[in-house]
């Protein structure tokens, strides 16, 4: 295992040629499957990333031993010679250390899931140089624990393969999910570039053409993978070879922990490392992309009290930071009370089972081994029911259809799913009556020969579970996300309280609130991150141009204003009252550490 704790790297899966350091794991990347390297070029790569790594790792640990950071320096120019020997990309940044007083870059980006990670593609794509900073000890937040879809339409691969799905519709469905408190403004940006970046993905190289339907609407508009990749893994994979690829550093262990401002612009980020090293990182602009906060007992006991009691499904880092750090300047706020359940969690792993799986034939018991619910109505309403049942209920599901649920197999593996060969071994399992677990298959399998569900009004069942083994593991709601945050604008600028984009501040995805308003409607969260992410990137690299130019200006009339941390700037006492919100939180959090 790679251990990354005391510095910065380009992290990703390890695996490969290990170089050990010290205490130090330093690995490879995978090659893209799509693009298999020579042997040179493969070689080349290979010392280019452990060499890089390794630097890196120095660099950071030498903001304290200046010497060693110089001794690097060497190793960093032959790196640097086989970066370009290896041909990664003419767009790949040199490699910089962020801890240098006089280190600026143009667009930063905290937080390194789907959101940040497309955003910080697409600036650097613009051509402006980029940092991101992570605080967990991998890349990929939430984005890379999705296990259901991503929605699209009117994107390339549906034109070509004359695939139905209505754009209208789409817009209408996230409309009346976010029950009338989403920002229709930002729903109609939503949708009318998934399909870009949905076609994105698909250059970039992922592999997402398995296209499904919305269950009983023939809306062909949710896409995942076809190989054994969960969405989340796939979409996060691919962006972070991406970022590899452009050579955009990202710190990871490296939280940020105030914004910087010069005026009223935003200009930089106090950044702490996971072992207490503190410096600031100074941009033209910087985005927000930090992800909800299913994570904070803090935030969720303050917001949504009731969802502070409940399992979470999310990364420990959904904590909410970027809303506090947004509340330091000033930021307008929306939907904080909102919260989304998934009714089928796997309390011993934390694992969320996709709706799909319901969609492709799974159903739902309660303890006595009966269906209680329309397993494909809303995932607010099953929650619902399964908390009346109890809190938790059974999902039972055939062979044919594990077969192509990297989740389950995975769950198969850890034992947390019980196969059965028959209907008793199943009550069994369930520790049910089997003449009541017997019946109830009996008259499921009755409901699919004709097609219809007289029981729950299920509009689609795929599978009469009949093809055995069948597998049953045990599920109960938990807290999935939430739908509040900083309040954006189309171009992904943060507004004020009086509605005014306030200077260099930029937010995507869950962080972000309006987008879905009071609820999410499923598989659309990805969407969300990755076409805002994008606007997030154009426009932080637009506005850090100009930014840069005022700054250049600045200087050389040595006029600037003093850079100082958003949290000591003294507040309106509007602003004052609702900041309260989120410092009285951190100093409850100060006084329990
Ligand atoms: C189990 C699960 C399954 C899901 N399945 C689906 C699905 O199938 N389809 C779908 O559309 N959606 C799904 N979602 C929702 C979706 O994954 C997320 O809403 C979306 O990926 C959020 O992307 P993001 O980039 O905004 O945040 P994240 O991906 O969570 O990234 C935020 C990053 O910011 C980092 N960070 C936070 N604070 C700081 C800080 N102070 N400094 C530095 N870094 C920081 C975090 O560590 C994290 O890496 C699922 C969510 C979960 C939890």
């Amino acid at each position: 295992m790679a251990d990354f704790r005391d510095g910065f790297c380009y992290p990703w899966t390890y695996q490969g040629f290990p170089l050990v350091i010290g205490s130090m794991v330093f690995v490879r990347p995978p090659r893209p499957r799509e693009y298999p390297s020579p042997p040179l070029s493969f070689a080349l790569t290979t010392m280019r990333t452990t060499i890089s790594a390794a630097f890196q790792t120095v660099a950071l640990t030498s903001a304290r031993t200046v010497g060693t950071l110089l001794g690097t320096l060497g190793v960093l120019s032959a790196a640097s010679v086989l970066v370009g020997l290896g041909a990664t990309s003419a767009l790949a940044q040199p490699t910089v250390d962020p801890t240098d007083p006089a280190y600026r870059c143009d667009v930063l980006v905290v937080g390194a899931g789907g959101a940040g990670m497309s955003a910080a593609i697409v600036a650097r794509e613009k051509g402006a140089s980029v940092l991101v900073l992570e605080k967990m000890p991998r890349a990929g937040g939430n984005t890379l624990l999705a296990t259901g879809h991503i929605t699209a339409t009117g994107s390339k691969y549906q034109t070509e393969h004359n695939i139905h799905a209505s754009s209208e519709t789409f817009e209408q469905d996230v409309l009346k999910a976010g029950h009338g408190k989403a920002d229709p403004k930002l729903v109609r940006h939503m949708v009318a570039h998934s399909g870009e970046a949905l076609d994105w993905l698909m250059g970039l190289g992922a592999d997402l053409d398995n296209v499904r339907e919305v269950p009983g609407t023939k809306e062909y508009r949710l896409f995942r993978p076809t190989g054994c990749e969960t969405v989340g893994s796939e979409i996060a994979g691919i962006l972070l070879r991406r970022t590899e690829t452009l050579n955009i550093p990202v710190l990871t262990f490296t939280r940020a922990e105030d914004l910087v401002l010069e005026g009223r612009r935003v200009s930089g980020v106090l950044a702490e490392t996971a072992n207490g090293h503190r410096f600031v990182v100074k941009a033209n602009a910087v985005v927000l992309a930090t992800g909800g906060y299913a994570g904070s007992q803090q935030l969720l006991s303050r917001f949504s009290p009731a969802a502070a009691r409940e399992l979470s499904s999310n990364s420990p880092g959904s904590t909410g930071d970027g809303l506090k750090l947004a509340d330091r300047v000033d930021a307008a706020f929306t939907c904080l009370e909102d919260v989304l359940y998934h009714p089928t969690a796997v309390p011993l792993s934390g694992a969320i089972l996709p709706e799909s799986l319901r969609a492709d034939g799974a159903i739902l018991l309660n303890s006595e081994g009966r269906r209680f619910v329309n397993e494909l109505a809303p995932s607010a309403d099953v929650s619902e029911a399964i908390r009346e049942n109890g809190n938790y209920a059974w999902l039972v599901v055939d062979r044919q259809t594990v077969q192509h649920v990297p989740v389950i197999q995975q769950l198969i593996s850890e034992g947390l799913v019980y196969p059965a060969h028959s209907e008793v071994q199943l009550a069994a399992v369930m520790y049910a009556d089997p003449y009541a677990v017997a019946q109830t298959l009996v008259r499921y399998r009755e409901f699919v020969r004709k097609g219809a569900d007289e029981d729950f009004r299920r509009p689609t069942m795929l599978s009469d579970l009949s093809d055995f083994p069948l597998y049953a593991v045990r599920v109960r709601p938990a807290l999935h996300g939430t739908t509040g945050g900083v309040v954006i604008d189309t171009k992904t600028r943060v507004l004020d309280r009086h509605g005014e984009p306030i200077p260099g501040l930029f937010a995507a995805g869950e962080v972000t609130g309006g987008v879905h308003g009071a609820s999410r409607l499923e598989d659309t969260a990805l969407t969300d991150a990755i076409v805002f992410g994008r606007t997030a990137g154009e426009a932080a690299a637009a506005y850090a141009n100009e930014a840069a130019k005022i700054h250049a200006r600045n200087t050389r009339a040595n006029d600037r204003e003093k850079p100082a941390l958003a949290g000591d700037v003294a507040r309106t006492d509007d602003a004052e009252r609702d900041r309260m919100r989120f410092a009285e939180l951190d100093s409850a959090n100060a006084a329990a550490n």
